[in-house]
């Protein structure tokens, strides 16, 4: 740990930088707002037709991440994430289900939002349902058809023509490199598609088949309900504006969901002429399991609840979540969860001494540990080099400590930098040992007999509680139970 004032590495000019994949290239990130203070942000939210898996979480986590990081650097952030409410295979589960569209759909999103709270994510400042924005998301249809670039097949669904999209001069193809000549009509995709004019065009409004049943909506175009794509774009445009800073999901929704939804937002033309409809696009690569793609199966597939009920907590698969790079392909194990659980206690263990000793005092944030952090996330969110920088921290101040060489305000200090950093990652402070009511009974009588100077009872209550293995640790803060002793 460095003194206080020691070095000040952090250049306020200093930018975070982002791989962008619509230049595949990593860039600095400058927001739209000419004041630099706020940054739009949208996230494709799940699709609830069952419980989230750990690799939904991973791109979840990873959005949190950056949201909080963009915090940290002093952007206002607005935090979007929609929960797709209606699609393909929300239909077929609430008919398998027989519940009733928003009956089925309300247990996976509560599910949802307590996995999230589980694993730390701060909740999005708005997150819009598709079924509750059906109204932007006809209009938008409606601007398409007026423009040229949608058609009504004979069934009555709406398709985006990428012809006419291109005709006029637009890419499609920004995010992914395409080869048009395989994308022909003649091999169809799907019975349901069998109208379109071209293999690539998509479904902006999907007319009513009888499997749907009772979910439909009534359009110009007749009832049906919308295309997926369509939704994130109205969603996004409505809450973001027709331009917003950052569009994130996971590496599989490049092609074709968000190219498509450059194509419908973009081919809508409501952006400020020369302006995008996303600055910034980031994806995170996918999660493994044991070295595999997640799969039933295979048995590695696994929800957040899967994972609780086999002992581990939030914050361990949290930390082991955010462990690595979001845009390498990462294998979650079950030894990395134990390697969790044993770097979150040093870290526990560490924070706790550095508690103990700061007690009261307060002192400037140890700008070296912030330094080192920031540069490290500000280089695309490396956050492998930002744990790098807070274990070798770890590692200097037990040290200091070993030697007794921490004094009340270089605790605080290290200890607010701390804070600040901890806010970034989220994985929380270390739960509270929960001792059972008669263990906290005996040390509320031990504190009784210590008042009353009654030593000799005061140490055979400790001697008792250390036979039920729990340890008495007396700090300046008063004593805390640890678990220890004798018990077997
Ligand atoms: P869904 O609920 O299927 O719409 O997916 C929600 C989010 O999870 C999307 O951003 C997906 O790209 C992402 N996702 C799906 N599978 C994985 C995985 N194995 N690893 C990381 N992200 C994933
Ligand atoms: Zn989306």
């Amino acid at each position: 740990m460095t003194p206080i004032g020691y070095r000040v590495l952090i250049d306020s000019n200093m930018g975070l930088k982002l791989f962008n994949t619509l230049t595949r290239s990593v860039e600095e990130f400058v927001p739209r707002d000419p004041d630099g203070k706020s940054a739009g942000m949208y996230c494709c939210g799940p699709t609830v037709h069952n419980f989230a898996h750990i690799g939904n979480f991973r791109t979840f986590v990873f959005a949190d991440l950056l949201r909080r990081y963009l915090e940290f650097k002093g952007y206002q952030v607005n935090h979007v994430m929609n929960i797709t409410d209606v699609e393909d295979k929300i239909i077929a589960g609430a008919r398998a289900s027989g519940l009733s569209l928003p009956e089925y759909i309300r247990q996976y999103e509560e599910a949802f939002w307590e996995d999230s709270r589980t694993l730390g994510c701060l909740a999005p400042h708005q997150a819009p349902h598709a079924t509750e924005h059906i109204p932007q998301i006809i209009g938008l249809i409606e601007r398409l058809l007026a423009r040229g670039l949608a058609y009504q097949a004979s069934d009555g669904s709406v398709y985006f023509s990428i012809d006419k999209y291109r005709a006029r001069g637009s890419c499609y193809g920004q995010l992914v490199n395409l080869n048009f000549d395989e994308m022909r009509v003649g091999e169809r995709v799907n019975a349901d598609e069998y109208d379109k004019e071209s293999l690539a065009d998509f479904a902006l409004w999907k007319a009513r088949v009888p499997e749907d049943a009772a979910i439909y909506w009534s359009s110009p175009w007749g009832e049906g309900r919308p295309g997926w794509h369509i939704e994130c774009s109205a969603m996004s445009m409505q809450l973001l504006g027709p331009s917003f800073d950052l569009h994130l999901g996971g590496e599989d929704l490049i092609f074709p969901h968000h190219e498509d939804e450059i194509a419908q937002s973009e081919g809508a033309g409501l952006q400020i002429p020369g302006e995008r409809f996303v600055k910034y696009w980031l994806h995170a690569a996918h999660l493994l399991v044991e070295g595999n793609k997640m799969s039933k199966s295979l048995g590695n597939f696994f929800t957040l609840r899967d994972l609780l009920a086999k002992g581990f907590s939030g914050r361990e698969i949290r930390y082991v979540l955010l462990t690595a790079h979001y845009r390498s392909s990462f294998n979650f194990t079950f030894d990395s969860l134990a390697g969790a659980r044993t770097a979150l206690g040093r870290l526990d263990d560490c924070l706790a001494k550095l508690h103990d000793i700061a007690g009261n005092a307060s002192a400037a944030s140890d700008a070296v540990l912030l330094a080192e952090f920031s540069a490290a996330m500000d280089e695309d969110l490396n956050i492998s080099a930002a744990w790098g920088s807070i274990f070798n921290w770890v590692r200097d101040t037990n040290r200091l400590l070993a030697r007794n060489q921490v004094s009340p305000s270089l605790a605080a200090a290290a200890l607010s930098a701390w804070q600040s950093i901890e806010k970034v990652l989220g994985i929380g402070e270390k739960p509270p040992t929960e001792a059972p009511p008669e263990i906290v009974a005996l040390l509320e009588q031990r504190q009784f007999a210590r008042k009353a100077k009654d030593f000799k009872r005061a140490d055979s209550i400790r001697e008792e509680l250390k036979a039920m293995g729990w340890v008495i640790e007396d700090t300046p803060q008063g004593p805390r139970l640890k678990r220890g002793g004798n018990a077997a």
